[in-house]
């Protein structure tokens, strides 16, 4: 039987990469979305890759959500969790909504998406989470106390699940982004841009793609042994203890 994993995000960026690599490696995968209908319908088209659309800072709809995803694909073995947001500002410009907004999705989608399938990998003796962090989330960024403050949690969040579900067969990892040459990022100016990749030691950006093989890794059942643990794919950037 084919392993079922839900990748949220996954119809964009990082997460279409993880989307297609899990595929590829025989998964039957469910790619969340927010609210890009044309994206989202394109990456099915391209991909065959079925979409569903909620939102992962609300705990009802992804209970609804991972209900439908179990029913139209069978029981959820495999939960990546990519979805994220920024909302940049310096902390004496950030306002309520800003901080709420970015804990609610980078932080609550965290319990939202695993809460409700815990259980039963638990009762199935098989699961892996994988919680996309950052490396602005090891090392803090200027301008990001939300994004930051978010990313750190979920490493925390994954060390107390990990010891949660070891012994259940349920491996629970971070993997830590650096600079990933995504839309985002081409959108920044040049000039910036080299700035950015001057402080990368190996001397480019990431690839979505390198970040979806450590997805694949986790995922395998050869990365048994690893849990609690964070990936970190960052050209070297920071060297993260
Ligand atoms: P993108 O902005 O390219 O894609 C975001 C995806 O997440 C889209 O599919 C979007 O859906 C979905 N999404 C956003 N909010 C929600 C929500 N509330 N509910 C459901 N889905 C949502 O992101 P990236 O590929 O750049 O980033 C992916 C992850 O990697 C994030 O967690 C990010 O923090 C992390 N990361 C990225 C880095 C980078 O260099 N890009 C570096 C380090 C970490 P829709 O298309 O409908 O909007």
């Amino acid at each position: 039987m084919p392993k079922v994993a839900v990748v949220t995000g996954g119809t964009r960026g990082i997460g279409y990469a993880i989307s297609i690599a899990l595929k590829d490696r025989g998964f039957r995968v469910a790619a969340n979305y927010a609210g890009n209908d044309n994206a989202a319908q394109q990456f099915q088209a391209e991909t065959g890759i079925p979409v569903y659309r909620w939102d992962v800072g609300d705990y009802e709809a992804c209970a609804t959500g991972l209900k439908r995803v179990a029913s139209d694909l069978g029981p959820i073995d495999v939960v990546v969790n990519n979805a994220g947001i920024t909302k940049d500002a310096m902390l004496h410009k950030m306002t309520p909504e800003m901080w709420n907004e970015v804990i609610r999705i980078d932080l609550g989608s965290m319990f939202n998406m695993t809460q409700p399938v815990i259980e039963g990998m638990r009762n199935r003796n098989w699961g892996r989470i994988i919680n996309i962090t950052s490396i602005n989330g090891q090392k803090g960024q200027m301008g990001q106390t939300n994004y930051s403050a978010a990313k750190a949690g979920v490493i925390g969040f994954t060390k107390a699940l990990a010891m949660e579900t070891a012994k259940k067969g349920v491996t629970v990892n971070c993997v830590a982004p650096g600079y990933i040459d995504t839309e985002m990022v081409q959108a920044v100016p040049e000039k910036v841009l080299e700035s950015i990749v001057a402080q990368i030691p190996v001397g480019r950006l990431g690839t979505c793609t390198e970040i979806a093989r450590c997805v694949t890794f986790l995922a395998s059942d050869e990365a048994g042994f690893i849990t609690g643990s964070t990936l970190t794919a960052n050209g070297g950037q920071y060297i993260a203890g």
